[in-house]
């Protein structure tokens, strides 16, 4: 009889192993404990027909047995459940947050396609810079007072042999990438170029030191001022809206003759005069002009060959106003609440 009980308790503890679902579970509760043809149900039935002795000596170990498989198959129950509850698919998800582009890369992305569909390469630039390519090359000689208009950061490491000029800065505009480009590419050409510049400023709500700036030029044969004016144009109005209107007024830049600077109509007030624009019904968004032939000398071209535009934005303006925000500094803080609006 106790090899019997030892035989059962072996079987089940071996299909025991093989629980994997509750109906597997109900198999084996019905196998061992099923009221008509459970193993154990049947020994206790025939339990009726042993004698004194026998109930005796095996009845507790009988017990025992039934006992140890009814609490077990109880303990598995209840952790299939728990597991069950853990994968139960009917239960709502938790949704993970997901993160986006930053504004303002969001939207240099979307005046990269624009440029990208006129036909113009994109392409980024060294952020420090010799001061051969950011003032020398574009006709800012050391002693020029242009360079007061841009206040630099001049960074105080050695300057590397293989560059032109004397001093490394953080570079102060893109048009650093105009003569590098064009030392390496003939014309024609046209081209696009996102990135940071930096200003020795102090910060407040319309300045920062550090800007996301997006800059670009054209170079070829009989390349116009009109070709310009209507290239802008059309951006604006592909960034800001088919109704929005812009205008171009004389300017001075030393790298561009004749240089200009570009407004567009304000998109707060539509023309009427407000705050944001100071009453004009213009907002300043963007510097142009005809590529000075000294910078196209400079790349080595030839006199008179080439003509060729360029022009530079700074994408928290254009943001700016896209967005009606009032705070530049916004863009830097990084405050989740500002952010999740794009
Ligand atoms: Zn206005």
């Amino acid at each position: 009889m106790l090899d019997t009980l030892k035989k059962l308790q072996n079987e089940f503890e071996h299909d025991l192993s093989n629980i994997a679902d509750g109906s597997s579970l109900q198999n084996i509760k019905t196998k061992y404990l099923g009221r008509k043809e459970g193993l154990i149900t049947l020994l206790f039935e025939d339990l009726k027909n042993w004698s004194i002795e026998k109930k005796k000596e095996f009845g507790g170990s009988l017990n025992e047995l039934k006992r140890k498989i009814e609490e077990t198959l109880a303990e598995k129950e209840k952790t299939l459940t728990e597991k069950n509850v853990f994968v139960d698919l009917s239960i709502p998800a938790i949704k993970p947050e997901v993160g986006h582009m930053h504004p303002i890369s969001q939207l240099q992305k979307e005046i990269e396609d624009i440029f990208f569909g006129l036909g113009f390469d994109v392409q980024l630039g060294p952020e420090i810079e010799s001061d051969y390519y950011n003032f020398e090359a574009l006709n800012i000689p050391e002693d020029h007072p242009a360079r007061d208009m841009q206040d630099t950061f001049y960074m105080d490491i050695e300057h590397p042999k293989k560059h032109p000029g004397k001093n490394i800065v953080l570079r102060t505009h893109i048009s650093n990438m105009q003569v590098r480009y064009m030392e390496k590419h003939k014309p024609p050409f046209s081209v696009v170029l996102p990135g940071r510049v930096f200003r020795n400023e102090s910060l407040d709500a319309s300045h920062e030191h550090t800007y996301q700036y997006m800059e670009g030029f054209v170079v070829g044969k009989n390349v116009s001022y009109a070709n310009m004016a209507w290239t802008l144009d059309y951006v604006m109005k592909e960034v800001f809206g088919k109704d929005v209107q812009t205008k171009l007024l004389p300017s001075y830049f030393p790298f561009v003759e004749p240089a200009a600077e570009g407004f567009i109509s304000c998109l707060v007030c539509k023309g009427k005069g407000c705050s944001v624009c100071k009453q004009t019904g213009w907002v300043e968004v963007f510097g142009c002009g005809m590529i000075h032939q000294k910078v196209l000398a400079a790349s080595g071209y030839k006199q008179g060959e080439y003509t060729g535009f360029a022009f530079g934005f700074g994408l928290s303006r254009l943001a700016l106003m896209k967005y009606s925000i009032p705070d530049i500094r916004l863009f830097a803080e990084n405050d989740l609440r500002f952010l999740n609006q794009f």
